[in-house]
């Protein structure tokens, strides 16, 4: 492990606000802000969460807060309004955290909602925001906008191609994310499935996974939490015969033993990704990832070494990468996820992302 080169910061993490931790609804943001506050916790800092009502996060306490869930940002629209609902969670959480910050040295904000971007202004302590989604609002641009110009620094991404979605991408701070590699394990050997992971909603575009399967007749597992119950049933009824099974959300542990055994994890988003996580748990397990060249996942796979990158939205792409699976290496694939997704690595960006908002806080 490498030894920290700041001082222990005790961290108010403020988690996102469409779900309590542990439901699935929150996406890929439930897992990151687990897996930072393993990371930050290794390194010594003294981590706080605050999350809904209901959250759970493995060992970690949480402060719970009561009030109504926000809904999400995916569907809402480019010219939608932002909507706060009465009794909001996300104020009670965001009022917590104006009360207790002079405990912190740092808050950081993983909602992808106006009201903590709107905030940071009025707050003493510095807000780390770390933006889970590329530009979907014109309302959000707007408000992390003014947030990137008045606080340079304090605006983490994921990726270069989900910067490269808002009009201040240049003001955004990549930093990729990090997994406890030592819950995946490496299976070397497949079975004949292929594996689709995520929220069953219209922006991951699982249809067209479902019609690469049926062309390929190689058997698709899918798992993820039902965000979308009509999404699902237009796809049965489009693709009655195809070779599919949908085995509901499954915690980490189950979840990499049944992935980690599929030939290749197939990521088919219709949206600009802003990172993937499901790519890395694959890669981390050996398995190949099929992905279109869009977003994150466009970032992560290599092609040819770990995975394939298809033309977006083209389904014989799909099907041709799939012919292609024996020529990559599932230890390959393990290796990637070690040298650029550990805890570590996650932690090292981080820190150097904190290191550089505390310096420019004018407190
Ligand atoms: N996930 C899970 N169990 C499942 C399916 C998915 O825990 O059965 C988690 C997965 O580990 C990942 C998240 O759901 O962290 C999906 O995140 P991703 O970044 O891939 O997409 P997002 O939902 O944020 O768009």
């Amino acid at each position: 492990m490498i030894t920290s080169s700041l001082p222990r910061l005790k961290i108010l993490l403020l988690s996102t606000s469409v779900g309590p931790l542990g439901s699935g609804l929150g996406g890929g943001v439930e897992l990151t802000l687990h897996n930072i506050a393993q990371a930050l916790t290794q390194r010594h800092h003294q981590v706080t969460i605050v999350a809904p009502a209901g959250s759970t996060c493995a060992n970690f306490p949480i402060i719970q807060l009561p009030g109504n869930l926000q809904t999400t940002a995916q569907s809402a629209g480019r010219d939608a309004a932002i909507v706060l609902p009465p009794e909001a969670v996300l104020a009670n959480m965001w009022d917590y955290a104006r009360q207790v910050q002079a405990d912190f040295d740092l808050l950081v904000n993983f909602a992808y909602d106006w009201l903590p971007f709107f905030l940071t202004p009025f707050f003493h302590r510095p807000i780390a925001h770390l933006v889970s989604m590329g530009s979907l609002m014109n309302a959000m641009d707007q408000i992390i906008g003014q947030v990137a110009e008045r606080f340079p620094a304090t605006i983490g991404v994921h990726t270069q191609a989900q910067a490269a979605t808002f009009p201040f991408a240049s003001k955004c701070r990549p930093l990729g994310n990090g997994f406890d590699l030592s819950l995946y394990q490496f299976y070397p050997q497949p079975q004949d499935y292929l594996g689709w992971v995520g929220r069953i909603a219209p922006e991951k575009g699982l249809e067209d996974a479902v019609a690469a399967a049926q062309l390929s007749g190689i058997p698709l597992k899918i798992w993820g939490v039902m965000q979308h119950p009509d999404y699902w049933e237009g796809i049965l009824q489009q693709y009655p015969q195809a070779p599919i099974d949908y085995a509901g959300f499954l915690p980490t542990i189950e979840l990499q033993e049944a992935l980690g055994q599929s030939r290749a994890l197939v990521m088919t988003p219709r949206w600009v990704e802003a990172f993937g996580n499901v790519a890395i748990e694959a890669l981390a397990c050996g398995v190949p990832v099929i992905a279109y060249e869009r977003g994150g996942p466009a970032e992560i796979v290599q092609p040819g070494k770990t995975g394939w990158l298809v033309e977006p939205d083209n389904v014989s792409g799909l099907v041709s990468a799939i012919a292609q699976l024996d020529a990559i290496d599932r230890r390959v694939c393990r290796q990637q996820a070690e040298a650029d997704y550990s805890l570590a690595a996650m932690a090292d960006r981080l820190e150097s992302w904190f290191s550089d908002i505390l310096a420019s806080d004018p407190e």
